[in-house]
């Protein structure tokens, strides 16, 4: 019967080390949080920048509510558009120079939203293999052809585009990797997208307000102009940006298209308008934050200095996200339980987040950290170590 299917399935989670828990917070998103009654040190919030709870977004979401009130009503395309929506679109667009933006409810839904708007069967999607999970569902949910790739190996993406036959051909990848922290090798997939006339997807998550000039994101980074027509650009509001909710940007056509096609714009429920005054306040936030994203590259710098010679490896990350790598699902969780008690709060991420036999911490900062924050962490590694 279903009822013991899922009880044993849940038992031998339990028995591998995979089962999950919730842990409930007693304080807002910030480096302290408090977890019954206890006060910890958090090192796992994707607040990249401080922002979640910072009194100039807390107030845009409050004058926000008191002018547009807490709920839009309505989806996009029926009565769900507002005019906080529209302004925030416009200031999207012209943030990351692209022509046109497209609000979503969250970078889920818009992975969710485009993939099976541009490409369905018949066509191809090439993916790199550490893509985030919503990358994936969206290629399911596209019965487009699914091809993936060796982590970052422009070679073998090649091979595949040169041998596929598919009526249109999609290249996604995400920017930042969310369990890895590298950088995809951005220029490379635009130059093959180019070549091999595909689309080019790319999900920035974790770089939008992080990287390139003036907190832009990944292709800033790497200096990419956004003029090419067949790439799209994907930037989600929950993480750097302290709200919620993600954007597309593309060309005026790739918008409109998405607009008419992406279910998961058409068949939800428009977003808060109050989180798009807030977002607003953040995005200049953002703009004028350089003092945030230097002290945050400090940190980042600090806590791998400080761990280099543990007997842990650390992945090769540039980015606020800093995994170290230790295998076994059993021990990964042993050490965070360990650094819980001692009041530091760091996530162990284990399959099927990430492949069998890389169990690892992922610490993220965040520029509301303090340096004594870090360093007190860097001696709890080094001591368990
Ligand atoms: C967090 C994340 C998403 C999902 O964004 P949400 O707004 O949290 O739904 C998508 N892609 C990547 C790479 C992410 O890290």
């Amino acid at each position: 019967m279903i009822w013991d299917e899922l009880e044993s399935a849940l038992d031998s989670l339990e028995a591998d080390g995979l089962k999950r828990h919730q842990r409930t917070l007693e304080a807002p998103c910030g480096p302290l949080a408090v977890v019954d009654g206890r006060p910890l040190i958090s090192f796992c919030s994707n607040d990249y920048l401080g922002l979640a709870n910072d009194p100039v977004l807390v107030e845009a979401a409050c004058a926000g509510a008191r002018a547009w009130g807490v709920g839009s009503g309505a989806s996009h395309l029926v009565s769900g558009h507002q005019s906080p929506h529209v302004a925030l679109e416009a200031r999207l667009a012209a943030f990351t120079g692209f022509p046109r933006a497209l609000l979503f409810s969250t970078g889920y839904m818009a992975n969710l939203g485009i993939v099976p708007a541009l490409v369905g069967r018949g066509d191809a999607v090439f993916a790199d293999k550490l893509n985030h999970a919503s990358l994936l569902d969206a290629v399911q949910l596209s019965r487009a052809e699914s091809q993936r790739y060796a982590h970052g190996d422009l070679a073998a993406l090649e091979r595949l585009l040169a041998k596929s036959s598919a009526k249109r051909k999609l290249i996604l990848s995400d920017a930042v990797f969310s369990m890895d922290g590298d950088l995809a090798p951005l220029p490379g997939l635009l130059e093959l997208a180019q070549r091999y006339d595909a689309w080019l997807v790319i999900d920035d998550a974790h770089g939008f307000g992080v990287l390139g000039d003036e907190g832009r994101g990944s292709l800033a980074h790497f200096g990419i102009g956004s003029a090419a027509q067949r790439l799209l650009y994907m930037g989600t509001l929950g993480k750097a940006a302290g709200a919620s909710g993600a954007f597309v940007a593309a060309s005026q056509t790739v918008i409109e298209w998405l607009l008419q096609r992406a279910r998961t714009y058409i068949f939800t429920t428009g977003s808060s308008p109050l989180i798009a005054c807030a977002l607003a306040a953040s995005l200049d936030l953002i703009e004028s934050g350089d003092a945030r994203r230097a002290h945050l590259s400090e940190l980042t710098v600090q806590l791998r200095d400080g761990l280099a010679d543990t007997r842990w490896q650390l992945l090769p990350s540039p980015t606020a996200i800093q995994p170290v790598l230790i295998g076994d699902n059993h021990e990964a969780l042993r050490i965070a339980n360990a650094l819980y008690e001692r009041g530091l709060w760091v996530p162990a991420i284990r399959p099927p987040t990430v492949p069998r036999g890389t169990a690892r911490l992922r610490v993220s900062l965040s520029a509301a950290h303090s340096a004594a924050q870090v360093a007190s962490l860097v001696a709890a590694l080094q001591d368990l170590a």
